[in-house]
């Protein structure tokens, strides 16, 4: 290897293999702060595809820690700025953008991941990204900041424990993300999409996004252990806590008792999701389901054909279960 190859420093490590590292993809959702450190890592690293999910624009307050955005970029997409940031540091790199919102990113964006990264502030996001990469079976790092406090967590699928599994998020978080139907859930779905304003100091985003980078470089290389599962950090002490969470059996998104036996249900394809559960309610003795499919919540007010599919799985959530029923639709016209 000449000495002036772009990676020849990085290959002196032991265990370091380059072309895998070239052939290897990571979905990133987010390239704000932490983001911006994780994205500028795995660029110069020489990843071979790079996958950013970001929808949001460059505002001011960004500016002292997202370190991919310049005064001139105010206003300008995140996603896009990134990307020609991140050509300018490695031209070699691949890299493909959705401008959009994760929930409207195809599940096959995913699936193709070898580590998908989700630097998300929101309980509800992180669960949401959690579930998808349950749903395909890929690695997921997330992680985030307060202030100087800061926190990572690596899920592998059927290992560790997923974000559901842990007793680190508040209940009524999870009753917020769980509260069933239509209107009342999508008043605060926006509530809760709307940008936080959160202490943030760019020396956090740094730490966190450079340890989420080196968790998905290791992971990718399969270099040393892998956080185990959930670390802490408070910066102001230099204190970092690491919390090696159980999985739990009953946990609704990974637990072993969810994998029930598959139960055929019939739908009818012109009928409402909400007619659907209506059915489903009276079937099963349910208060106020949910219909949950690949991790989504479906929307009530649509049609069975517009978002099921012959023999979709199902997974239907209520207060009143201990575990959730899984079903096997069954497309049926009346
Ligand atoms: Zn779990």
């Amino acid at each position: 290897m000449s000495e002036d190859n772009r990676y020849s420093r990085q290959a002196l490590i032991p265990g370091w293999d380059q072309n895998k590292l070239d052939k290897s993809t990571v979905v990133l959702v987010g390239v704000g702060a932490i983001g911006s450190y994780v994205a500028t890592i795995l660029a110069s690293s020489g990843i071979g595809k790079l996958v950013i999910i970001e929808f949001d624009t460059i505002e001011l307050s960004n500016l002292n820690r997202q370190l991919l955005f310049r005064n001139e970029d105010l206003g300008k997409s995140k996603a896009e700025t990134a990307t020609r940031r991140l050509k300018e540091i490695n031209p070699d790199i691949e890299i493909e953008v959705y401008d959009k919102k994760m929930e409207d990113v195809s599940a096959a964006v995913y699936e193709e991941a070898d580590v998908i990264i989700g630097c998300l502030d929101t309980f509800i996001g992180r669960r949401w990204i959690s579930s998808m990469s349950l749903r395909v079976k890929k690695p997921l790092i997330l992680g985030g900041m307060f202030a100087f406090l800061g926190d990572v967590q690596v899920i592998i699928p059927d290992k560790t424990a997923c974000f559901e599994c842990q007793p680190l998020v508040p209940d009524e978080e999870l009753a917020q993300a769980c509260t069933p139907f239509g209107e009342e859930r999508k008043k605060e779905r926006e509530e809760e999409e709307e940008e936080a304003k959160l202490p943030a100091v760019a020396t956090l985003s740094s730490i966190i996004g450079g340890i989420m980078a080196q968790e998905s470089l290791k992971l990718i290389l399969d270099l040393g252990e892998p956080l185990e599962n959930y670390m802490f950090y408070d910066g102001l002490n230099n204190a970092t806590t690491i919390i090696p969470l159980a999985r739990t059996e009953d946990c609704p998104a990974c637990g072993e008792l969810y994998k029930l036996e598959q139960i055929e249900f019939v739908a009818h394809p012109t009928e409402t999701i909400k007619d659907l559960m209506l059915r489903l309610a009276l079937t099963y003795g349910l208060e106020k389901p949910d219909l949950m499919v690949g991790g989504k919540i479906l929307d009530v007010e649509k049609s069975v054909e517009n978002q099921l599919k012959e023999k979709s799985t199902a997974f239907i959530l209520d207060k009143n279960l201990a575990k959730p029923i899984k079903i096997v639709v069954k497309i049926k016209k009346l």
